[in-house]
């Protein structure tokens, strides 16, 4: 079965042990386009029976065959020859990532296509980094350690970042020796199905990455509970992470658990304010605020209060939102309608709560199809209202005014995430004070955003545990073992 989607061709069923194959129950599930509510593809759905071969054809690609004889060069060489394979495809992939999540084009073609095939370099480039060490003992002993591969790896994706989320947890996978079955979100499966098939003509042995489609209460829970699974790498909510985290536990699994967000964006009085509201646009509606590390929390120091709030309200009058493969749209739909209906609730709360509404609010004139809404402004928002802690995860931003660095650390603090935090200050000691005692996994100092692939990244308190990008990222799909030979 395949999908024609403008220009690329999608193969829509599981992709199982080398090679496409139907859901073994025959059921389907129609992917609907967010922009415009039309039917896009119709793709194999699996079933735990499914999930069952994928794990057992991992098991064997990691047991036998081409796989675990590679040489560590030759599993460098892979790996980069996956990273051009995703540059020769780009177009493909970015037009297949547009079309099922809703993204710009311009953004897909811009960061989360070149971003894939960047990461699969990185890990391409450390593989031959991974070594064990030597440990004196006894003058007739040796003793050494080895890094080994965990064995099979099960990947549970979410709907935002299909592409690149996947890959954070594949090309380090692979660079330690793993194998992988994956898990794609129930609406965005369709470049992780092309994915599979660009990496296969790379010439990555069959079972060595497996794509089943499904529901997460039915495949996403069977991997967390399968035996033959060594470790979980999930990003997606929190309440599900929790529910996953406390599955695998029955199998002593590893878990790496990449959640949800709410972060703190901190304007001091002395911040350069016209970068200080751009770097707040994007941080709070990249992605129409479907980013985990969005900064969907503005705090502003009150003497330049007013002043960044009418910035930022001046910016998003003027942001074109609409058709995602327009290369100037900036802001595209919501992935799907439950999305939507999500970001409705929530703009009904804060105003319930007595939030001011100073920009959006509803949907975008001129746009009666798709699940479009405006960028949305709330201000006068005080920490303790359900808006200004609770994940959104749409295109939503609060501001809530502060006097002292005391208060801004304790309002960035009040929540029970810890993804993502920034601050704008053009005092070099304040940031680093700071910094230091945000509590999120990374904090941006004068930017939002930036990602290196040599830069872990991962979660505080209730946003998770783990890392993933940078040399952490390795180490989690990585085990020792230790031999001791005794010479006498
Ligand atoms: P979600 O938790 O609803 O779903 C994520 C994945 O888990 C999907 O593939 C889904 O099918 C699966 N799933 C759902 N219930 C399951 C169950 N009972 N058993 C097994 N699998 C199950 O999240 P979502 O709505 O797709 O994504 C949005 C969330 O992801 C937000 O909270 C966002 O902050 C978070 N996120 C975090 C990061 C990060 O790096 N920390 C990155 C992107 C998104």
């Amino acid at each position: 079965m395949t999908v024609q989607i403008d220009a690329p061709v999608v193969d829509t069923e599981l992709f199982i042990g080398g090679s496409a194959r139907p859901a073994a129950l025959g059921r389907t599930r129609v992917i609907l386009d967010p922009a415009t509510e039309e039917p896009l593809a119709e793709v194999a759905w699996g079933s735990a029976q499914d999930l069952d071969q994928a794990v057992a054809a991992a098991h064997a690609a990691f047991e036998s065959g081409p796989w675990p004889e590679l040489t560590l060069k030759e599993r460098a060489r892979l790996l980069l020859r996956i990273a051009d394979a995703i540059d020769e495809h780009a177009e493909e992939l970015a037009v297949v990532e547009s079309r099922n999540v809703g993204k710009p084009i311009a953004f897909t073609r811009g960061f989360d296509v070149p971003a894939a095939a960047e990461i699969f370099r990185y890990y391409g480039g450390l593989v031959e980094t991974i070594e064990g060490a030597a440990r004196q003992a006894g003058r007739q002993s040796l003793i050494y350690t080895r890094r080994e591969p965990l064995g099979v790896v099960g990947a549970i994706t979410p709907f935002n970042f299909p592409l690149n989320l996947i890959v954070n947890k594949l090309a380090p996978a692979l660079a330690a020796g793993n194998t992988v079955v994956h898990k794609p979100a129930d609406e965005t499966p369709l470049s992780a199905l092309l994915l599979a098939r660009v990496l296969a003509e790379a010439g990555l042995p069959a079972g060595v990455y497996n794509v089943v489609t499904g529901d997460g209460p039915n495949v996403g829970a069977r991997l967390a509970e399968h035996p033959d699974v060594r470790k979980l790498a999930f990003t997606g909510s929190s309440a599900t992470g929790k529910r996953l985290a406390a599955t695998a536990a029955g199998t002593l699994k590893r878990v790496t658990a990449e959640l949800g967000g709410k972060g703190a964006n901190i304007v001091f009085a002395d911040a350069d304010l016209d970068a200080a509201a751009q770097i707040a646009f994007q941080a709070g509606f990249f992605n129409t605020g479907q980013f985990c590390m969005s900064g969907s929390r503005l705090l502003v120091q009150r003497p330049v209060y007013q002043e960044t709030v009418d910035r930022l309200a001046g910016i998003l009058a003027h942001i074109p939102v609409g058709d995602p493969g327009d290369p100037g749209t900036v802001l595209g739909p919501l992935a799907n309608r439950a999305q939507l209906e999500k970001v409705e609730q929530y703009v009904a709360i804060a105003k319930a709560e007595g939030a001011v509404l100073r920009h959006g609010g509803g949907p975008v004139p001129g746009l009666d199809r798709g699940y479009f809404h405006a960028p949305t402004l709330f201000t006068e928002v005080a920490p303790q209202m359900r808006i200004a802690r609770e994940e959104v995860f749409g295109p939503v931003v609060t501001v809530t005014p502060f006097d002292t660095d005391e208060e801004a650390v304790a309002i960035a603090n009040s929540t029970a995430y810890g993804l993502a935090a920034g601050l704008h200050t053009a005092d070099v000691r304040r940031a680093h004070r700071v910094a230091a005692r945000l509590q999120a996994g990374i904090v941006w100092i004068n930017t939002w955003a930036m990602f290196e692939n040599t830069t872990a990244i991962g979660g505080y308190k209730d946003s998770g545990y783990g890392r993933e990008l940078g040399p952490e990222g390795l180490e989690e799909y990585l085990q020792t073992k230790t031999v001791v030979l005794n010479a006498e």
